[in-house]
């Protein structure tokens, strides 16, 4: 039987997206034989704005790196991205501009800045663009089923079949397709939700990430445009739940107590979004002729900011070895080749979301011994050079095995 495509990725949000137009424009894939299916497939960027989308995220230097390799940065840089230069980090037990707090500068590492402000309509809006320029089809299709046969995975969306050679699912925290291929994942309840809102602030941000440990959880204020800031307010459930239904007035106080008026007085400038925090990963990213990328292959706490960073270089990754397998002329399905990538992502992925998670438990809810001794470790490493470097190589996404296009 007849093979439709060589690669159908399910799931068109921006690391599914990104996975595809990699996949095309460096693994020697010809366009044509990539697809991508989602129940609601973006559209690329008009020429008016797209309405703001309260979800952003502070995309690392690799980042910006793997989203030029996709040909959408330009557009991304155009909508609205705002360029951070500082991250400022501190702990709920130290004042927030006195001495004590962690401080990682653009500047002192000769940097132009440590990252990118960006929303995450805008990401896949241009990225939806890049995969037009690039030939890629976009298909309005929800995945309901899949059959793996020998050579080929038949992917079902209601009527349709489409037979492949290598299904990439990208379709989020959810995966249908981690389910139908029969992987398993461990999940785990934070038990925290994360408040996500858009605010103006009496001072101005000073294009600075801030970032304060609360006791209870975590708050950061990440720099927009306009001197407005987005933050990402990561609390338990039943305090997000009473922040979530109280006055405007009283959430605003609550939120600069909480931010211990580093930023002067708080408006509100938008609705507030809720997001129930859980950490996930997939027992294995792969199977016969079947990937994982993206929140599909594991979720982590957004105290870091690294999720969307973790999930680029994932797809990065997974371009780079169907290149090499293309090379030798081996079939993309290739369960030797797709081994190559979890190997490669797994073990940083897995490193970077135990780091995240000691975070959570150390720094940001710690109250035992040993998180006394990391919050106070605090200040050690924002004056050790060598630890500093180590901290902020990480956050840029330049540590590590690299794929070709974050280098
Ligand atoms: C509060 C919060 C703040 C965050 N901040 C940051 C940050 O600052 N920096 C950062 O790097 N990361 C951040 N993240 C992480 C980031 O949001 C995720 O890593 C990223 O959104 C995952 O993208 P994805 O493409 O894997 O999945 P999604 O964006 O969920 O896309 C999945 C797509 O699959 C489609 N789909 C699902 N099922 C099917 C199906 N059966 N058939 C067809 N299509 C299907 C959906 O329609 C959707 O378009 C944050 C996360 C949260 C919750």
């Amino acid at each position: 039987m007849s093979i439709d495509y060589d690669v159908a990725v399910v799931g068109a949000g921006p690391i599914g997206l990104a996975a595809a137009i990699l996949i095309a424009r460096q693994a020697g894939i010809p366009s044509s034989r990539v697809v991508v299916f989602d129940r609601h497939p973006p559209e690329p960027l008009g020429t008016n704005p797209p309405p703001m989308d309260l979800r952003v995220f502070a995309l690392s230097r690799a980042s910006e790196k793997i989203l030029r390799a996709a040909d959408a940065w330009t557009d991304i840089a155009a909508t609205r991205a705002e360029p951070f230069e500082r991250m400022q980090v501190w702990h709920a037990d130290v004042p927030p501009h006195g001495g004590d707090a962690l401080v990682f500068d653009a500047a002192e590492l000769g940097e132009r800045n440590l990252g990118v402000i960006a929303e995450n309509a805008v990401l896949q809006a241009a990225l939806a663009g890049a995969a037009r320029r690039a030939g890629i089809a976009l298909v309005a299709a929800e995945i309901t089923a899949l059959e793996q046969e020998r050579d080929a995975v038949v992917l079902i969306a209601g009527e349709r079949r489409v037979r492949v050679k290598l299904v990439i699912g990208a379709d989020g925290a959810q995966s249908r397709v981690r389910e139908l291929a029969g992987l398993k994942a461990a999940r785990a309840d934070y038990g925290q939700t994360a408040i996500v809102a858009m605010v103006s602030t009496a001072r101005p941000h000073e294009h600075t990430a801030w970032q304060r440990f609360l006791g209870d959880g975590t708050l950061a204020f990440l720099p927009l445009k306009d001197a407005h800031s987005s933050i990402v307010w990561s609390v338990p459930t039943a305090r997000a739940e009473r922040l979530l239904a109280t006055a405007p007035e009283v959430f605003e106080r609550e939120l600069e107590s909480d931010f211990d008026g580093a930023l002067g007085k708080v408006k509100l400038a938008s609705e507030r979004l809720k997001f129930p925090l859980w950490r996930l990963s997939a027992d294995a990213y792969v199977t016969a002729r079947v990937a994982l990328v993206g929140d599909a292959a594991h979720v982590v706490h957004p105290l870091a900011g690294q999720g969307a960073n973790l999930e680029l270089l994932d797809a990065a990754a997974l371009a780079d070895v169907l290149a090499e397998g293309v090379k030798s002329r081996e079939d993309p399905g290739a369960e030797r080749i797709l081994r190559r990538y979890e190997r490669w992502r797994r073990a940083e992925n897995d490193l970077m979301s135990g780091a995240i998670d000691a975070f959570d438990r150390l720094l940001a809810r710690g109250t035992g011994r040993i998180a006394g001794i990391a919050q106070r470790g605090m200040p050690w490493v924002g004056r050790s050079t060598l630890a500093k470097r180590l901290f902020i190589e990480r956050a840029m996404g330049t540590a590590g095995e690299l794929p070709a296009a974050a280098r």
